[in-house]
């Protein structure tokens, strides 16, 4: 044992992540060394040890969030797109904003949502990242990787694009003019080369990632992306079936489902995941099953917008890894880990009682509290998370897996009077006091404080930054 250690000692409660033993651990005690889970138990510390005491604190693995566009955290709750659902929201907000993020407002913005995520107690982010134009004058890509870096967070970089654009962005700037497909192709290879780790426990990921498959590219090209990001070793992510929208489309130009349209072109297995997945039909959700597609589920976003709730328990059911995204922060005003399962754990519920029928009309439920427990949303949180990014290193709190921790301590009165204090941070919402977070067995953060980040000051830079978007909208 290397006198690098870590041990926390005497841990309250331990949710693992996992589907074994209930999704619980006993501990009390945890060691981490070489970025891995060396031990769980009744542990002594060895000469040399640093220990951390974690008396009364609640332990979850760290969280793995699956979709995202950071550069939409200086957009948050823009009144012009407030109130709008979907399509009009994308042009009211970030389209109409995007061309407007110079390298240092970009940088900001992914800055405040990568800290935002980190001290929910986040360790990997996987960002579906669209901000891309020919001639654009700063790497965007190169940004999201540093500040990860700087953070310490494992960083996934979905590379979003488009070669055509939507109406939506007709009278919008030169700024957002398409990319070629090979222009697309050979950035992804590049990236791929310079950045994807394709090991268990890679701090940094490449994944083939067009913006929306219905819009952003010709059909042709949609398959001929599938067959290039897999030629890489590259995972494929994208949006689908958010709103009704999406089905009318398919139904218009394809004339079948989403879901159809996407198994058509090769875009559905176990190494695709999508956002939302909202509107599905029976067929729909068999299909995703059958094919081991993954989830990104976004409750928040898919509330706020008014899209509905995904069906997630059924997709479970029918084979799909579910994991949680908090979507871009213009359609998410709370985007961290914590928030976005609390809402994940609620609407599920609120979906399985909003099926309910009376039994004189054939219902055999009053309700819906045994759609989702604490563990099943932290299990899709973590572990489901890590299965859909392929970061098989990330097997939640369990020896030899990678030591991705949060330690939460619940010293607010939101969580006193819990019978079970294991299943505050997510049932009770707000965000808990984050004692540490380790990612690859390196402390992160600590009492809610990141090394080389001044909080007051990001929200000073936040401020103005909101002001001079606003000065020249
Ligand atoms: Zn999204």
């Amino acid at each position: 044992m290397t006198t690098s250690s870590i041990l926390l000692t005497n841990i309250h409660d331990i949710l693992t992540g996992r589907a074994d033993n209930g999704g619980r651990a006993a501990g009390p005690d945890i060691r981490v060394a070489d970025g891995r889970i060396q031990a769980i138990g009744h542990l002594a510390p060895l000469p040399g040890e640093r220990v951390l005491d974690a008396t009364d604190c609640v332990v979850y693995p760290a969280w793995v969030n699956t979709h995202h566009h950071l550069f939409q955290s200086l957009l948050k709750g823009d009144p012009s797109g407030l109130n709008l659902s979907l399509t009009d929201w994308l042009a009211a907000t970030p389209y109409r904003y995007r061309a407007r993020f110079d390298e240092k407002l970009f940088r900001l913005a992914a800055r405040i949502g990568l800290v935002e995520l980190a001290l929910s107690g986040c360790g990997t982010v996987a960002d579906h990242h669209y901000l891309y134009y020919p001639g654009m004058p700063y790497d965007s890509s190169a940004i999201l990787f540093e500040e990860a870096d700087a953070l310490g967070l494992r960083f996934v970089l979905c590379r979003g694009g488009a070669t055509q654009t939507r109406q939506l962005e007709a009278e919008l700037p030169s700024a957002l003019r398409p990319e070629s497909l090979a222009d697309y192709q050979e950035d992804v290879a590049r990236l791929a080369r310079q950045y994807h780790d394709a090991g268990p426990a890679a701090m940094r990921r490449i994944v083939m990632a067009p913006t929306t498959p219905l819009y952003s590219v010709q059909p042709a090209e949609l398959r001929e992306l599938a067959a290039f990001g897999r030629s890489l070793g590259l995972r494929l992510h994208s949006h689908l079936s958010e709103t009704v929208e999406y089905q009318q489309a398919a139904r218009g130009k394809f004339n079948c489902s989403p879901v159809e349209f996407v198994g058509e072109h090769d875009w559905l297995g176990p190494d695709v995941w999508y956002a939302h997945l909202v509107k599905l039909d029976a067929h729909e959700i068999a299909l995703l099953g059958q094919t081991g597609t993954g989830i990104a589920h976004c409750p928040q976003s898919n509330g706020r917008l008014g899209s509905g709730i995904a069906p997630v328990r059924q997709l479970e059911a029918a084979g799909v890894t579910v994991s949680i995204g908090v979507d871009g922060a213009a359609s998410n005003e709370a985007a961290d880990m914590i928030s976005e399962t609390h809402a994940a754990w609620l609407m599920q519920r609120a979906r399985g009682g909003q099926d309910a029928l009376p039994g004189y009309a054939g219902g055999t439920q009053e309700g819906g509290a045994d759609a989702a427990s604490i563990e099943d949303v932290v299990r899709w949180g973590t572990t489901g998370g890590a299965r859909v990014l392929g970061l098989d290193g990330l097997q939640g709190i369990t020896v030899g897996a990678c030591a991705d921790i949060a330690v939460y301590s619940l010293d607010d009165p939101r969580y006193f009077g819990l019978h079970d204090p294991a299943i505050g941070p997510v049932a009770s919402g707000g965000r808990p006091h984050l004692k540490w977070l380790l990612v690859d067995g390196r402390i992160v953060v600590e009492d809610d404080r990141l090394p080389g980040v001044d909080i007051r000051q990001l929200g000073r830079e936040a401020r103005e930054a909101v002001r001079s978007l606003l000065a020249a909208a």
